[in-house]
């Protein structure tokens, strides 16, 4: 498969209609017995929330939590959480936790940041933006979790890469999503991705969160939330739907991981 080279100096491939998409989630989340939630950011704009509890509850349920939708320029995120949403092909024994679009603002534009020009991935040390402040906020009554995922693209990378935070070396579920996405996606296995050392798909930044003031949300979920986290990169130079099938194998694959380990 090869690269569409469409993107010079940022995204230039297809758009989408958020509204639309999200609808879609809400009509699958509710058919599927999720509670929604409209966390609400400032008048007339909310971030959507879904959670579902396990429906078997004779051990301690796994807790995973997805996110999406931070960058507005990244479509892959939410139409991979519409398609998970969909299909509904959740193991009974999980917690699960949604969130398929953190910047709404910034997909009516088609551009990374919010309508006001902010990063929201830059946001959670010293949040100003109302979105992450909606988002913290709605965090923080959340209990912890098991394995968190953010979900995103990437418009300059050659294939599918991942980041993981795991302090403290837990069974790492890294190798196990590059194997499912390679299946439908190419992989980037570069020795250097984004200036960082990468192995097989997968970089493990040995960053101290208190050492960078610009966290995103992956700091703020490792230091307040779990203590493991997987960003997960589709190469946005490829077609859409392969964008969209690599965020849901990487997810599928990482969430039966944890589920058999
Ligand atoms: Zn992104």
């Amino acid at each position: 498969m090869q690269k569409l080279g469409k993107n010079v100096n940022g995204y230039r491939g297809e758009t989408i209609d958020i509204r639309a998409v999200l609808e879609d989630c809400v009509t699958a989340a509710r058919a599927n017995a999720w509670a929604i939630e409209q966390v609400q950011v400032a008048p007339g704009l909310s971030l959507l929330a879904f959670t579902r509890t396990a429906s078997r509850a004779n051990h301690r349920a796994a807790r995973i939590y997805i996110s999406t939708g931070i960058h507005g320029d990244e479509p892959g995120g939410p139409l991979a959480a519409r398609l998970l949403l969909q299909e509904n092909q959740w193991s009974a024994s999980l917690d699960l936790w949604l969130c398929p679009c953190l910047n709404p603002t910034g997909f009516a534009l088609n551009r990374r940041e919010n309508a006001e020009g902010i990063d929201l991935n830059r946001q959670y040390l010293q949040p100003r933006a109302a979105e992450t402040v909606a988002h913290i906020g709605w965090l923080q009554r959340q209990p912890s979790f098991d394995l968190c995922l953010c979900l995103h693209e990437d418009w300059e990378s050659h294939g599918f890469y991942l980041y993981e935070l795991n302090p403290d070396n837990q069974p790492s579920v890294a190798q196990a999503i590059v194997e499912g996405v390679a299946k439908v996606c190419p992989i980037d296995r570069s020795e250097i991705i984004e200036d960082r050392a990468a192995q097989n798909g997968s970089i493990r930044p040995s960053v101290d969160p208190r050492s960078r003031p610009e966290w995103p949300e992956a700091f703020f979920l490792l230091t307040h939330k779990t203590r493991l986290s997987y960003t997960i990169e589709a190469p946005s130079d490829f077609p859409l739907s392969t964008r969209v099938a690599a965020l849901v194998a990487g997810a599928r694959s990482a969430i039966e991981a944890i589920g058999s380990g």
